[in-house]
């Protein structure tokens, strides 16, 4: 088995063996924008034109691109990627094993990023997104470390990359005086703790010339100049689009980034979507499509700039890898699909098994009592008419409260939350296989000067190697 698995991945892997695309007809552009949804692939970006669709509204403004490439996603070691090893992918063009970050697969020799390249060559760089900015995908832009886990050293590696723009998710572990990994049994931590504490990651910026807001008001009143800035939360993430959470999202960020790294030799932003990846993993198809829809509007923002420049700018829209196993269509009662029903959900899957879990603590508690969050969170209707979609029907009911019993026998078993999402999944008609990632190939679309260049089967190294030739193109 294990020889037939590495046979095939090496018969994968050298389909990719590409030279350095040659720069020949390529021309300069002065603005490039690279957008990636973690763990968003073709289930994910059809689901929300199903729904944009089924609402009545224009589909996904990414799938619209004329350039629309599959794009495979394998590391160096494994058929499915994580993060770490498809984010070093795309920004450094080679394959590494799952869990480096801008590392060669012994992880012993640093790579370099097409960040660095369009930095060399004078453009402004600025890394963007939802989730922490020392995570995996953005990370893999400017940091060089064997092991994802090493979030301090991969904040200090921000400071020293001296790129221009840094916002979104804040920097994770920034004082964290051990900077203890997280634990994973596959990448043992090697650092012994603290040995290379320096400071806070927030005060140390200061001597790399950043300069660090976190108050959302004062990142809305920035104004273009030397400093070079880190936006960002001061703790997390982003908050989940669906939830509705007060805070800054991605497509202010990148309106901000935009205006503040505008200049003669125009920029290369990179801007993740990457709590798409988390949603998957939690098989929360609501919070795929409003996390999906959050990076469209992303890239809205960016094609409203292409269009004011259209002969200057290039777009580029891929994913990392696909999370869930997402599946479209649900075999069971027939092939049924009502994508239109995905807008009766209004919270995320954490923040709905938080508000179960906290009603499940009362005494005596009935069924009735849990109704209303039903309702509220996911539309159903326990008293509705027969041929209402959210009615619940009988058989879905006797499930509903065999998971509510298990839970009053202990709350903790939380059983209850994912039946709920089961029987919505199936009213949608939709599908999950896997709470991890797949090797489901990707889409990589483009728009704009070369968006050419970005056509044919695609490996996710390629995505580097051709916006390095662009950035090096005279
Ligand atoms: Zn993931």
């Amino acid at each position: 088995m294990i020889a037939v698995m590495a046979l095939a991945l090496s018969a994968l892997t050298s389909v990719q063996a590409q030279e350095t695309p040659s720069q020949e007809g390529l021309k300069p552009v002065k603005y490039v924008f690279l957008f990636i949804g973690d763990g968003m692939s073709s289930p994910q970006r059809q689901m929300c034109d199903n729904y944009l669709t089924a609402i009545g509204q224009p589909g996904m403004l990414m799938n619209s691109f004329p350039v629309k490439s599959p794009t495979t996603t394998w590391s160096a070691n494994k058929l499915v990627t994580d993060s770490a090893a498809s984010g070093t992918a795309i920004a450094c063009g080679e394959k590494t094993n799952n869990g480096r970050i801008g590392m060669d697969a012994s992880g012993t020799r640093k790579l370099e990023s097409s960040a660095y390249v369009a930095k060399k060559t004078g453009k402004k760089v600025g890394i963007l997104t939802s989730v922490t900015l020392n995570h995996a995908t953005p990370a893999s832009f400017y940091g060089n470390q064997d092991d994802r886990g090493k979030y301090y050293l991969l904040g200090l590696d921000l400071l020293k990359s001296g790129f221009d723009f840094f916002g979104g998710g804040a920097i994770d572990k920034h004082n964290d005086k051990k900077y203890k990994k997280y634990v994973d049994d596959v990448y043992k931590n090697t650092l012994s703790a603290g040995k290379d504490f320096k400071g806070d990651i927030y005060e140390l910026a200061e001597d790399f010339g950043y300069k660090v807001v976190h108050d959302a008001d004062d990142i809305l009143d920035l104004e273009p100049g030397d400093s070079k800035i880190i936006a960002c939360q001061k703790e997390g993430s982003l908050p989940y689009a669906i939830n509705h959470e007060k805070g800054l999202r991605l497509d202010q960020y990148l309106a901000k980034a935009i205006e503040m790294l505008d200049g003669k030799d125009g920029f290369f932003i990179m801007c993740e979507g990457g709590k798409i990846d988390w949603v998957g993993h939690a098989n929360d198809a609501g919070s795929v499509l409003n996390e999906s829809i959050a990076l469209d509007k992303a890239v809205k923002v960016a094609y409203d700039f292409y269009e004011k420049h259209p002969d200057e700018t290039l777009i580029i829209v891929t994913g990392d890898h696909e999370t869930g196993g997402l599946t479209l269509g649900f075999a069971g009662e027939g092939i049924q699909a009502n994508y239109k029903l995905l807008q009766h959900q209004t919270c995320s899957r954490d923040k709905f098994r938080d508000e179960i879990y906290r009603i499940e603590h009362k005494k005596d508690l009935t069924f009735d009592e849990v109704k209303p969050l039903i309702e509220k969170s996911f539309g159903f209707k326990f008293d509705g008419p027969k041929d209402d979609p959210m009615t619940v029907t009988e058989e879905e009911l006797n499930l509903l409260l065999k998971g509510f019993e298990k839970d009053k026998k202990d709350y903790h078993n939380r059983a209850l939350a994912p039946v709920v999402f089961k029987i919505f999944d199936k009213k949608v008609g939709l599908s999950w296989t896997t709470g991890s990632h797949t090797a489901l190939p990707v889409i990589t679309s483009a728009v704009g000067v070369n968006a050419d260049f970005f056509k044919g089967n695609l490996d996710n190294t390629d995505i580097s190697k051709k916006l390095k030739a662009i950035f090096q193109a005279k």
